[in-house]
């Protein structure tokens, strides 16, 4: 919150995209093995997240929780992977001076009519909650629901804790959380129940994510997180899952999601108009999800103004043999530069 009073924060999400397209996650499940399995390539990603501008390392714990760790048949190896993804956040935090987030998250299970089914999930948060204390860390992300019932009751789950909690929905096709309310309601009962942030991450992308961002703007007083994810969504097709393209030729018809996406993917010109536009409407928290690279992230914080560590490394095309314009440029490289 101290972070917060003094201007915008960033946190870099997306990890199981980035990891899956280098290699080290399986897109479906989702389910970040790769903390258990190559905890130095989570290490590194932090790390380039950082250098990009992140002002936050959140612990890769998304999709750590029982139910999914069932799936997959890892759920005995639950606790130790769920505390090894704490402590590689907490290390780069340290070395870095970011702030350390834990994580809760969708379970996939939530009816608003299975009592015993949010009892399980509220024993699924409870065992996580107990692993981030125990841990440590500076405040709480729960995010990616597309249930106001289900928000609530990770809300409920981090209040417990005392931690500041940051909270944000996944919102679908229709606009509406899976109840039927609006997302600016929604955010409003979070705050209401004591939220210290509220807003939206995942789902959609900075075009369609804004609109939604004006109507919470309107209504909460808390800080607001905008998260989309970096793929150019429409108001046809609003969410990266609804995207078309009958070009790719992928298996599941002419639906790229997840893994054909990349012909629709943001551009960090993209992202950095997103950054102002969201930053006028009052947007004070930043971050990009599913689809991020450290490029977006880097562009997010030189749209706030800011100059991260790989700001050094920003282009600068004056330099470019034919496209640029220095001194001992030859004339007949600049005279190609329509031909290029
Ligand atoms: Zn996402």
């Amino acid at each position: 919150m101290e972070r917060l009073a003094d201007g915008p924060v960033i946190c870099a999400e997306g990890y199981l995209f980035e990891l899956e397209r280098r290699g080290y996650l399986q897109a479906g499940a989702f389910v970040p093995e790769v903390v258990s399995d190559h905890p130095d390539v989570v290490r590194q990603l932090h790390q380039d997240f950082v250098h990009a501008g992140s002002d936050v390392v959140e612990a890769l714990t998304y999709y750590a929780h029982r139910e999914k760790m069932r799936l997959i048949g890892r759920e005995d190896e639950l606790e130790p992977m769920n505390r090894q993804a704490l402590r590689i956040a907490k290390d780069v935090a340290a070395e870095t001076g970011a702030l350390v987030a834990g994580n809760i998250c969708n379970t996939n299970i939530y009816d608003p009519d299975d009592a015993a089914g949010q009892a399980k999930i509220r024993d699924l948060y409870a065992e996580q909650m107990e692993w981030i204390v125990d841990e440590g860390v500076d405040f709480v992300i729960a995010e990616t629901f597309p249930w106001q019932g289900e928000a609530e009751l990770a809300l409920d789950a981090i209040k417990q804790s005392g931690l500041p909690a940051v909270v944000t929905y996944a919102i679908h096709r229709d606009g509406l959380t899976r109840e039927g309310i609006t997302p600016a309601r929604a955010c409003k009962a979070l705050e209401d129940q004591g939220a210290a942030v509220v807003g939206l991450n995942c789902a959609r992308g900075p075009e369609t994510m804004l609109p939604i961002l004006q109507e919470i703007a309107a209504v909460c007083t808390v800080p607001i997180a905008a998260l989309p994810v970096p793929f150019r969504t429409s108001e046809s097709e609003p969410t990266f899952q609804s995207l078309t393209d009958s070009c790719s030729g992928h298996p599941d018809g002419d639906r790229p999601f997840p893994v054909h996406l990349d012909p629709m993917s943001c551009t960090r010109m993209d992202i950095a108009r997103f950054t102002t536009e969201a930053k006028a409407l009052g947007v004070k928290y930043f971050g990009v999800c599913c689809g991020a690279g450290p490029h977006h992230i880097r562009a997010m914080a030189e749209a706030l103004g800011r100059r991260p560590p790989a700001s050094r490394y920003s282009a600068d095309m004056s330099k470019h043999y034919a496209l640029g314009d220095f001194d001992r440029q030859r004339k007949q490289d600049r005279d190609f530069r329509d031909r290029l």
